[in-house]
């Protein structure tokens, strides 16, 4: 998701940078040898109507064979169907009531304000403090919010060996001794979801307000640029600064060329050309300092200077915080493997969305991160004898999300120049799944179990819905100022006391409720029952004068829908939106457009907050199923079977292949 600046996690890169130094051996858990080997690959966002089409259009003749010999079903997801929430049921086979992850951000009921659902950071409490230095006494903590327990770590307790790449929803990873790598989720070295800089010597070229960027205005005197990568708070300074990393361009004064110093690194780079990824260094105090990896594309020589600069990753060869379980097993792929990324999504849809990147630099980049996985992969399919082997791949989702709007001449976002060069792209991510599957085809030998699933499928982001000022025009909601209605966000100008229910998060919708939420005005009982019932009929009820279709197509109720110890912490109501609508950009940011309803115009322009039932995601297996209604906590359930594992009582999916 974009728009999260707000949502920074504090990082403690200052405390780890102190911890101990890492063990000298590993103690990797689970040498049993298992009858199957089960090999899935997760393709987020692939969606089972765009691979049945292409299939029948003989695009996918990898995917035909394997579903002829197989099985292939859509796949129930999550409700609602945000990936952190369905791989969350996935990785525990239970619901959101049993993991508590309901949305990509949570609310802070004290304070009305969003967080992070997935991660929780909290620095060292005990510093001692010398001049301009704080030193941390312990060490700060990065915390996992997700509950239950996740599939392999109970594969673990029977021996048996997994490998669990690039898992959504598990930063940081949990607790284990298999060999795990952290995925969506995971953050930049900044502490946040991914900020790429921006270097540009034409003013007012980029606004300079955007999410998930920085615009630096640079100068270019005597052939020379001096410019500075901002890195993460610096906890070791009282002041806590940005750390920063200075860096120096000569430009070549008469051929498109330039030399970049970093550090101790230099390089040399043609105009249009990428880097590969670099080292950067950010000094904390003399002795401490942390690594990120960055990549660097030169866009422009003259007649402007522009360079566009990745989100400094976190470095795999020496993590300032943890992404994967040995502590050792990131920097045995860095030697193997070279460097290879580290944040979650790693596609740049933010330089795109603003005209930073364009869409054949966005695809030439995502393009280098699909490569590298799929290197990762092969390298594990190596050495892969017994157990598990998961992998994770993210590019199918984010090439829906960035490209859709040029697959459909409806789309607000459509544009037709771009859609001669750029329409196939969403069919061309499949096919290079295709691809996948005979390049590892190989490796699939009698006793191998290949299982390809997704998350949820896709469908159009064609308009978007203002929750919070639909609550306004309902009555729902009170602002202290009504004619600053467009103004402010966060909240800022509601009147809480007066208030009964607001959005937040993306598809969920809370009761103002007493006891709960600070300043609640709803009584719980019956005044809470008779409210909760009336905003889901009446949100079902509403209808798009500009489209006469109903943008809700079901209001869920969370104890309807959820099981489990942690429902207490769910929405009331979740909306599950109907085919091409979505919460709006601004919504979820506690803001109140003047529009119920608008188009949504930019690039981002596929998504999948629809109901559940509207965009299940896939499974194709090379084994025959036992049942076309699987769903997500299914396969979990089929994991623990296969390996002979007994299924806990709180894991409510069925085992779904027939090994007949
Ligand atoms: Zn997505």
């Amino acid at each position: 998701m974009k728009r999260r600046k707000f949502l920074k996690l504090s990082v403690i890169l200052g405390a780890s940078a102190l911890s101990s130094p890492p063990s000298l051996f590993s103690h990797f858990r689970g040498n049993k040898e298992t009858p199957y080997k089960v090999l899935i690959l997760g393709m987020d966002g692939l969606d089972p109507g765009i691979v049945s089409r292409l299939v029948q259009e003989g695009r996918l003749p990898h995917f035909k064979r394997l579903m002829a010999e197989g099985g292939f079903s859509p796949l129930g997801t999550s409700i609602p169907p945000q990936s952190p929430v369905a791989w969350s049921n996935f990785i525990t086979g239970q619901d959101p009531g049993g993991h508590g992850i309901f949305d990509f951000m949570h609310r802070d009921p004290e304070l009305y304000l969003p967080v992070f659902s997935g991660t929780a950071s909290q620095e060292p409490k005990k510093t001692i403090s010398l001049g301009h230095w704080k030193l941390p006494l312990e060490r700060g903590q990065v915390r996992l919010l997700r509950q239950g327990k996740a599939f392999w770590q109970i594969l673990e307790e029977h021996d048996i060996p997994s490998v669990i790449s690039r898992m959504p929803a598990n930063y940081p990873p949990a607790t284990s001794q298999q060999k795990t790598l952290s995925g969506m989720g995971t953050p930049d070295i900044m502490g946040s979801y991914g900020i790429f800089n921006y270097y540009t010597t034409e003013p007012g070229e980029i606004n300079p307000d955007i999410g998930g960027g920085r615009i630096h205005q640079v100068y270019v005197i005597g052939n020379q640029v001096e410019a500075s990568l901002p890195g993460p708070i610096n906890t070791f300074h009282r002041d806590r600064p940005e750390a920063t990393a200075e860096f120096k361009v000569y430009l070549d004064p008469t051929n498109p060329v330039a030399k970049i110093v970093l550090n101790s690194d230099e390089f040399i780079l043609q105009e249009k050309e990428w880097s590969g990824w670099r080292r950067v260094r950010f000094n904390l105090m003399p002795g401490q300092s942390v690594s990120g990896i960055c990549q660097f594309y030169l866009k422009e020589i003259r007649p402007h200077f522009k360079l566009y600069v990745s989100a400094v990753h976190i470095d795999p060869q020496e993590p300032a915080l943890p992404i994967c379980t040995p502590k050792e097993y990131s920097r045995e792929l860095v030697s193997y493997l070279g460097l290879f990324h580290t944040k979650g999504l790693p596609a740049d849809t933010s330089a795109l969305d603003n005209n930073v990147l364009d869409e054949a630099e966005f695809l030439h980049q995502d393009n280098g991160f699909l490569q590298e996985s799929l290197a990762m992969l092969e390298f594990e399919l190596k050495r892969f004898e017994s157990g598990l082997l998961f992998f994770y791949i993210s590019s199918t989702d984010q090439r829906q999300h960035m490209f859709w709007r040029l697959t459909d001449p409806e789309h607000p976002a459509y544009n037709p120049n771009l859609a001669q060069h750029f329409g196939q792209e969403v069919a061309n991510i499949y096919i290079e799944m295709d691809k996948l599957l005979a390049r590892i085809e190989k490796f699939i030998d009698s006793r191998t179990i290949l299982i390809i699933m997704s998350d949820h499928g896709f469908n159009p982001f064609a308009r978007g819905f203002n929750l919070n000022t639909w609550l306004f025009e309902a009555g729902y909601h009170k602002l202290r100022n009504p004619w600053k209605e467009d103004k402010g966000s966060l909240f800022e100008n509601t009147d809480w006391s007066r208030t009964k229910a607001y959005g937040l998060g993306l598809n969920g919708l809370y009761i103002n409720l007493k006891g709960r939420e600070k300043l609640g005005v709803i009584n719980p009982g019956s005044e809470y029952e008779n409210l909760v019932r009336e905003l889901a009929q009446r949100l079902e009820e509403i209808v798009d004068p500009a489209t006469g279709k109903k943008p809700i197509y079901k209001a869920y109720l969370a104890r309807e829908v959820y099981h489990g110890p942690y429902i207490e912490h769910a929405p009331d109501i979740i909306l599950g939106f109907n085919w091409g609508y979505r919460i709006s950009w601004a919504s979820p940011l506690g803001k109140f457009p003047p529009a119920v309803l608008e188009n949504n115009g930019q690039k981002w322009s596929g998504d999948h907050m629809g109901a559940a039932e509207l965009i299940p995601g896939t499974l194709v297996a090379n084994r025959r199923l036992l049942h076309p209604a699987a769903s997500l906590i299914d396969v979990t359930a089929t994991i623990l079977h296969l390996f002979g594992v007994k299924i806990p009582p709180e894991m409510r999916g069925r085992p779904v292949l027939n090994l007949s």
